[in-house]
């Protein structure tokens, strides 16, 4: 089985204080894991009837998800070497 793997090579903006302390990204189309990305369930009503296809509600039926990644930029806990 293939996997969708992306790497994020973090480093500050050249112009932090015109555009502002935080980026955000998209990881879009992974498979989603309550689901295994089928997008939907069998549900038993209580009485005796068909079983019912629900959508999956994390998802919300497609079978994937979309990662949205904020970085924010912020002075530094480390201390200076001097
Ligand atoms: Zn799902």
């Amino acid at each position: 089985m293939s996997k969708n793997r992306q790497v994020i090579t973090v480093s500050p903006p050249l112009f932090l204080k015109e555009t502002g302390r935080k980026e955000q990204m998209r990881s879009a189309g992974h498979i989603c894991s309550h689901c295994h990305g089928n997008g939907w369930f069998w549900r038993q009503p209580d009485v005796e009837k068909d079983s019912v296809k629900e959508a999956c509600p994390i998802c919300g039926g497609s079978g994937r998800l979309d990662a949205v990644i904020t970085i924010e930029w912020c002075p530094s806990e480390e201390r200076r070497k001097v």
